[in-house]
């Protein structure tokens, strides 16, 4: 039995096939959910720790968003071509809207929560430097908190000079 290396190099799944797969988007193997639509809180096979996944209300938009156009242009093309009456109309659409939604919605879920990985894509975080006016689009803004500027100062040192 051999020991388990430091880093171990993963061959990680493509973030659309681990999410058509519902699976981990760095290892391809453990489950991404513990519930319908509830996330582990790791991977189960390489100790991904899920945390960095929210998606948020992106996948209800998108799903939403694609199967209500699919479904209502079949809807619309078999109105015309076969004019169903309506009942059925309605009891065909409604239904194939519902259901579609809920198929779609995991693998949507774990493909976006497998491109976050992916991408790192996070909340955006601004750094605040405490006051209004300093530290510019011009400068490197961390350097101007650490310098603790006036803003007269700061726009002498950024060549804004207003005498000139
Ligand atoms: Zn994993």
């Amino acid at each position: 039995m051999s020991m388990q290396p430091a880093a171990v190099a993963y061959r990680s799944p493509s973030s659309l096939s681990a999410g058509l797969r519902c699976r981990c988007p760095r290892c391809g193997e453990g489950r991404l959910f513990a519930g319908y639509l509830t996330l582990a809180k790791s991977c189960e096979a390489c100790g991904l720790d899920f945390g960095f996944a929210d998606p948020a209300d992106g996948p209800a938009f998108f799903v939403m968003s694609g199967v209500s156009l699919l479904v209502v242009a079949v809807w619309g093309w078999t109105a015309v071509a076969f004019q169903p009456p309506i009942w059925l109309q309605l009891a065909t659409a409604l239904p194939a809207m519902v259901a579609g939604c809920l198929v779609c919605l995991r693998p949507v879920k774990a493909w976006l929560v497998a491109e976050q990985f992916v991408h790192k894509a996070g909340e955006g975080e601004w750094e605040s430097l405490g006051r209004h006016g300093v530290g510019g689009f011009t400068f490197d803004r961390r350097a101007a908190a650490v310098e603790n500027l006036t803003p007269a100062e700061w726009d002498a040192a950024a060549g804004r000079d207003k005498a000139a």
